[in-house]
């Protein structure tokens, strides 16, 4: 089969090598001239990484073993995770290595424009030319405003976006733990985040899904911080009626939500995906079967997320001392918040009082 490829971002490559592995013919069409340029993303990865056991040297930064929570009252809760970092354009720059390995091609300062019947129209920026292709299977890699999704009438069309805005930021850290900071002065609806490159350097961020640029500069200003680099772009909130495929065409990654609503990690998710769409793919599967569980754990993390939006800070400080009791922190240090529900049902048991947040559900779809 003739699979064409839209964005060269690490799900893309990652479906890219799966497909070529297999024998097929791969071509990967990214539209800026270096992969993982320009870098929107913190590169914070859970320890399920290991799952797709790939060697992390080449674009490894800091391993974390810590997360320390603050809450909104100041109160602060240490939860023992090991978690990579990683520095995106060496870590996209591998998973096109592997799929390029493997026999894809991939094509930078390529385009795609529009779609005419069968026909993608990409567009070479270098020399100015349109070329035509016409696969078997096209895969809407190309992030979270997809226009190859939206060219196949695969973008639905009540979606939500979060924008983030991070700085590259110099002063004194803790290497080994990152802090994520809680309420609605902070960060309405999610949370601010102080990762350490190392000692010296820490990527500081927020995102909301307005007036990002207030909350960013408020927390940046609050704490004295200088932005040496900033990077920002948009993060998709998952959206469980987002279909993954239309005809010939299957969407992929950031393109399809596949992202954890409560903290905006991507790259699991979205790894995971490429494994099971290629492979469903390979074998004429049918791929809605085939990623039930990750929906269900995205699905379980929007309903949080829909929770978490109506929360004031009291709400907060009282979820934080919740979690803070030895009993719960054990649940939350022997599960990774990739997968929710052991989670949240472990914790519900230990602490009935959890229940206390129910009185929200009633006011969310849960979708
Ligand atoms: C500020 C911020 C912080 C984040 N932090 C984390 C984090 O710590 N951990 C985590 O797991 N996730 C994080 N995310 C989310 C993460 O970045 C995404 O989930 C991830 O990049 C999705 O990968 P992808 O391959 O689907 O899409 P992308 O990485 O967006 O790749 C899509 C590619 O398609 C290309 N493209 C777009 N349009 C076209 C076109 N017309 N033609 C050709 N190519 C095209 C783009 O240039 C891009 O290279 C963060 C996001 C932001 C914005």
């Amino acid at each position: 089969m003739y699979v064409t490829i839209i964005g060269a971002g690490p799900i893309g490559c990652f479906a890219g090598y799966h497909l070529a592995r297999a024998g097929h013919r791969v071509e990967i069409y990214e539209n800026h001239a270096q992969i993982g340029s320009p870098i929107q993303c913190t590169g914070l990865l859970t320890h399920d990484f290991d799952q797709f056991n790939l060697p992390t040297e080449s674009f490894l930064i800091n391993t974390l073993q810590t997360i320390e929570v603050h809450s909104p009252g100041k109160h602060k809760l240490r939860i023992a995770q090991k978690e990579y970092l990683v520095c995106r354009i060496k870590f996209d720059t591998f998973f096109a290595d592997l799929a390029r390995r493997e026999g894809a091609k991939i094509f930078v300062n390529h385009s795609f424009q529009r779609k005419e019947k069968e026909e993608l129209i990409i567009k070479d920026s270098v020399n100015r030319v349109e070329k035509r292709v016409t696969p078997d299977i096209v895969i809407a890699a190309d992030g979270p405003l997809s226009p190859t999704a939206k060219a196949y009438g695969l973008y639905h069309s009540q979606r939500e976006n979060f924008y983030g805005i991070q700085a590259t930021v110099e002063g004194v850290f803790e290497e080994g733990c990152y802090q994520a900071h809680f309420g609605n002065e902070v960060c309405p609806g999610l949370f601010a985040w102080i990762v350490p490159e190392s000692a010296t350097t820490a990527r500081v961020g927020v995102a909301t899904k307005q007036n990002t640029k207030y909350y960013f500069d408020k927390f940046m200003t609050e704490r004295g911080y200088v932005a040496k680099a900033i990077q920002a772009g948009t993060i998709p909130v998952y959206d469980s009626k987002q279909m993954l495929r239309k005809d010939n065409c299957y969407v992929l990654g950031d393109a399809s939500s596949f992202v954890k609503a409560t903290t905006l990690g991507g790259l699991i998710p979205g790894l995971m995906q490429a494994q099971i769409v290629a492979k469903s793919i390979i074998n004429d599967e049918n791929v809605e079967q085939r990623v039930k569980s990750i929906r269900l754990r995205l699905g379980i993390h929007l309903w949080m997320h829909r929770i978490f939006e109506k929360f004031s800070d009291a709400d907060w400080n009282r979820l934080i001392g919740y979690m803070s009791q030895p009993r719960i922190q054990r649940i939350l240090e022997k599960h990774t918040r990739e997968n929710p529900l052991p989670i949240m049902m472990k914790a519900l048991m230990c602490e009935p009082r959890f229940l206390y947040f129910g009185k929200y559900l009633m006011y969310s779809n849960g979708e």
